[in-house]
């Protein structure tokens, strides 16, 4: 079955229009009808690819033990056993498992939200079904559907074109070359040879992409059976990518064990050299490298990506990498399109001007129909691409509010063209900025038609040689020119985007030698939302700067309306960034705001530039020629409109286009870089606080004071949680968007991260050690021992700690204190500047669950005689607690203390 179908799909390229629309049964011109298209999709499928063969649970479950730290652990249990310590080698074996377990939760967790994500870029396209064009899914097309394609589209399944124009396709995702081919629905192969899939002219094939011109064409082939379904590799598995920060804290977390493995290896050498009891000392070596090997580091990137990718989703941004949510927290510079993004892109024609009226066009309908220059209204509605049905608006915002000016004079694109059918067209192209098309005159009169052109007014002005005066085209005179040149002006100072239009009766003198026809002023109002985020960025140091391919006057005055630019020197056209050589440009970029009428080709110049200039740039865009400075910048961002191209190079996708979203997207990328940096310090200081306790302790020659199963329930299970809310703070999103963009290259230890764990780790130290010796200290005191030479002393501490009573109680001491002070060093971590009563437990309830969890876990192993057994722990008192909690909660009265003290 399917290889038939393959056959099929392969020898379309030898059939003429008449023999596919036969052999798909379909239509050319109303396509299928709804009810046909359903059932063909019911009996042939969606149109995607497989989905990759998904990892199985137990694969996800066997992926967590693949770790060194597991390795170390079950080392360590295998030790325990031939010690006869049957019950730690149990605890260690119930950790192992069940962190697998939760770790394969998290990931599934975090997988499935990306695979959301993932759903939610997939493309739409234009259909034409029951006649009716629509936009629908992709992965709804069935073969035989009517499908338009246009430039910057993907194309969305393999297609047999049955009408083209200028159409060209670049076909990398298939054949590898990235010069685009010129299609044409009238090419025909010959039927008795093969021929290569590069030279099939009339066909198209689903994942190449669209990027010059028009076409329309019959769906042959869906899904798998594609040409693309069909190459094997597009199936497999593609590995994760690792952001660039689980890679540095991978990187670190491997350090960091080489280092405590060393340190174990010196410590266990040294026992050897006191001679020691080695099986004994080699447990405290494990437990030690156990200590120190911050197991949970990636785990909590990952964690806490992923879920900031899923809170984007819901202010309207979608992720399309993992490591662009760090690189959006460092981000300095905004370079936004202005139509749009800035704007609110429901432009209305205001003004329209011919020679030498200026009408203002306000109102619904009708008014003043006989005024309107006839062919002007006629070159802006048959030179168009969008389409207007009721609720259903389908194309460029530009073109629809053209349909609405036409629709006020009672003028409708369809009918119009149904009078003069259009055979040729020059697509639009924001490089040239201007389209053009070509159409039969009415009453089929042959011959040479009647050519419309609309686009920039100053650039249609330089095609132009004649100008239409009283019904004749009369050769242009400088003072005629120069009076357009007013025209213009006058739109432009009221904040107008300008469009011209341009007729020529001879199709095939290309785009010269035009009559001028006249300008029509459109009002695109500024998005308010988008002021304030200027505003907003403004305070964050991060600078707003405006590209756009419009004149410089309508963007100055949105600029200033906006904010983004004060002064007229802040604005650049792309004619005098030509005339800039490398050096003076960079030179003037920093007070550069605007740019206006610049191309595609310079907005990449502009983004590289700032680049050098030390900048972290985002850059929006949405058309074609977008794409090379979406991937140039750090941050590609396309709209939610755009065309597919433009999204596949961007890194995030606006779905509601608006620039204020930008906005939410950079705090919450900072927000996400605060709380990883806030949990690695919180793991790595807790970490160092249990090593330096056991190292200082056996380093004196008394026993270890935790055995390695407290370490691994405080690690591994009173630790993660705490962490994990770090991970998910609310941060304050006013104190984020008040300091400057982080370096890029910024590492998590700069500011004040190196000393905050250091101290934290140091404190942690002398209280774990504390715990550990108040009662043999006590003992001592009370003998009147602890004078005179520490030396003496500590030979008596060793005796009194050899007694397993006086250890087992100072071991529940030092396990209750170090698991407990790790809670209240993480409630104060939340905001290093932050007294804790400033901070509202509401905005992280996941930290106060994990505080209550934990000190119940702390409380059980010392109260339920179960885990009293397997712990070795020993009963506490009411009195002891209250010693023990006044003990652990000492981070917190330093973190207080601190925050009295840095407080401006
Ligand atoms: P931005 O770059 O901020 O989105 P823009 O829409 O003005 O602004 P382009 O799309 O590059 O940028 O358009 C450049 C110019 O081309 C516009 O200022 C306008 O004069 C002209 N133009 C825009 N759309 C069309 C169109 N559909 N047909 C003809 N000319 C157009």
């Amino acid at each position: 079955m399917h290889r038939n179908k393959h056959w099929r799909a392969a020898v379309f390229e030898k059939q003429n229009i008449q023999e596919t629309i036969s052999k798909l049964n379909s239509d050319t011109v109303k396509g299928l009808t709804e009810g046909e298209a359903f059932r063909r999709l019911r009996q042939n499928g969606r149109n995607e690819m497989r989905a990759a063969r998904k990892k199985t649970k137990i694969q996800l479950f066997l992926e967590q033990l693949k770790d060194p730290l597991i390795y170390i652990l079950l080392i360590a249990a295998v030790v325990s056993i031939l010690l006869g310590e049957v019950s730690d080698a149990l605890i260690i074996g119930t950790v192992v498992l069940v962190n697998a377990l939760v770790g394969m939760l998290q990931e599934g967790k975090a997988r499935k939200a990306l695979e959301a994500l993932r759903k939610l870029t997939t493309p739409r396209t234009i259909v034409i079904r029951d006649g009716i064009r629509r936009e629908i899914p992709a992965a709804e097309l069935v073969t035989g559907d009517l499908v338009e394609l246009e430039a910057g589209a993907r194309v969305p399944a393999d297609i047999r074109l049955t009408r083209s124009a200028n159409l060209q396709v670049e076909e990398s995702a298939l054949t590898g070359e990235s010069v685009p081919v010129e299609k044409d629905a009238l090419f025909l192969a010959d039927c008795r040879q093969e021929i290569p899939l590069t030279e099939r002219g009339n066909m198209v094939y689903m994942s190449t992409v669209v990027t010059n011109g028009h076409g329309e064409g019959l769906v042959v082939a869906t899904g798998m059976d594609t040409e693309i379904g069909r190459i094997a590799s597009m199936i497999t598995d593609t590995e994760d990518e690792m952001t660039p920060l689980q890679k540095r804290l991978g990187d670190l977390g491997k350090l960091l064990s080489i280092l405590s493995l060393g340190l174990c290896a010196g410590l266990f050498l040294l026992a050897v050299f006191q001679h020691r009891n080695i099986p004994e000392m080699l447990l405290v070596a494990i437990s030690l490298a156990v200590a120190a090997v911050p197991e949970g580091l990636p785990a909590v990137v990952t964690i806490c990506l992923a879920l900031s990718v899923t809170r984007m989703v819901k202010v309207h941004t979608i992720i399309r990498r993992l490591p662009s949510v760090e690189t959006l927290g460092a981000v300095s510079v905004v370079c936004s399109d202005k139509t749009g993004t800035l704007t609110q892109n429901r432009l209305t024609v205001e003004k329209c001007w011919w020679y030498d009226v200026m009408e203002d066009v306000t109102g619904t309908g009708g008014r003043g129909e006989h005024r309107i220059l006839p062919e002007l209204l006629r070159g802006m509605l048959l030179c168009n691409d969008a389409s207007l049905r009721g609720e259903q608006r389908i194309g460029d915002p530009t073109e629809l509010a053209l349909l609405d000016f036409g629709a006020k004079y009672g003028l409708q694109r369809e009918r119009l063209e149904r009078q003069y059918p259009r055979f040729d067209e020059i697509p639009f192209d924001s490089e040239r900025k201007m389209m053009t098309t070509c159409h039969r005159l009415p009453g089929g009169r042959s011959g040479r038609g009647i050519a419309y052109t609309k686009g920039a007014p100053d650039v249609i002005l330089q095609h132009c040689t004649h100008i239409l005066q009283e019904g004749r085209s009369i050769p242009m005179t400088s003072a005629q020119r120069k009076r357009i040149g007013e025209a213009v002006e006058r739109m432009n100072s009221l904040s107008l985007r300008t469009l011209a239009a341009a007729q020529s009766e001879d199709c095939r003198g290309g785009e010269e030698g035009m009559t001028f026809l006249g300008i029509v002023g459109m009002r695109d109002p500024a998005r308010p939302e988008a002021g304030e985020a200027v505003e907003i960025f403004r305070h964050a140091g991060v600078t707003t700067v405006m590209i756009t391919g419009d004149h410089v006057d309508t963007a100055y005055a949105i600029a200033r309306q906006l904010g983004i630019a004060g002064h007229r020197s802040q604005c650049i056209t792309g004619r005098e960034l030509e005339r800039l050589d490398d050096t003076s440009f960079l030179k003037r970029i920093k007070d550069l705001r605007v740019y206006a009428r610049v191309t595609p080709a310079q907005k990449v110049r502009i983004v590289k530039g700032l680049q050098l200039n030390g900048e972290i740039v985002a850059m929006t865009g949405d058309g074609v020629n977008d794409a090379p400075s979406l991937k140039a910048a750090d941050i590609g961002v396309a709209m939610g409109t755009g065309v597919d191209v433009a999204k596949q190079a961007a890194d995030m996708i606006l779905a509601d286009d608006n620039f204020a979203t930008i906005e939410k997207a950079i705090e919450e990328g900072r927000g996400v870089y605060e709380n990883i940096r806030k949990s690695v310090i919180f793991l790595l200081s807790s970490n160092l606080g249990e090593l330096m306790t056991m190292f200082v302790a056996v380093a004196m020659g008394l026993a270890s004071p935790l055995k390695s199963s407290h370490i691994l329930w405080i690690n591994l299970i009173t630790d993660s949680l705490p962490a994990l809310a770090l991970g998910v703070d609310k941060n304050d999103s006013k104190s984020l968007m008040r300091c400057p963009p982080r370096k890029a290259s910024e590492s998590l230890f700069a500011r004040g991260g190196i000393a905050c764990t250091l101290f934290y780790g140091a404190l942690i130290t002398v209280i774990g050690l504390a715990a550990f010796l108040v009662l043999p200290c006590g003992i001592l005191a009370a003998e009147g021992e602890l004078v005179g030479n520490p030396f003496t002393w500590v030979e008596r501490l060793r005796e009194l700690m050899s007694r397993e009573q006086i250890l087992a109680k100072s071991q529940t001491y030092a396990f209750t204190v170090l698991g407990m002070c790790q809670l209240y060093h993480a409630i104060g971590m939340r905001d290093v500047q932050k007294s804790v009563f400033a901070m509202s437990p509401r905005d992280n309830l996941l930290m106060v669950a994990a505080c209550i969890i934990g000190f119940i876990l702390q409380f059980a192993v010392t109260e339920i005689p179960f885990l009293i057994r397997a712990f070795g722990t020993s009963h506490l008192s009411g009195q002891e607690w209250l010693l023990l909690s006044v003990l652990a909660a000492f981070p917190l009265f330093a973190h207080e203390v601190i925050v009295l003290f840095t407080k401006n």
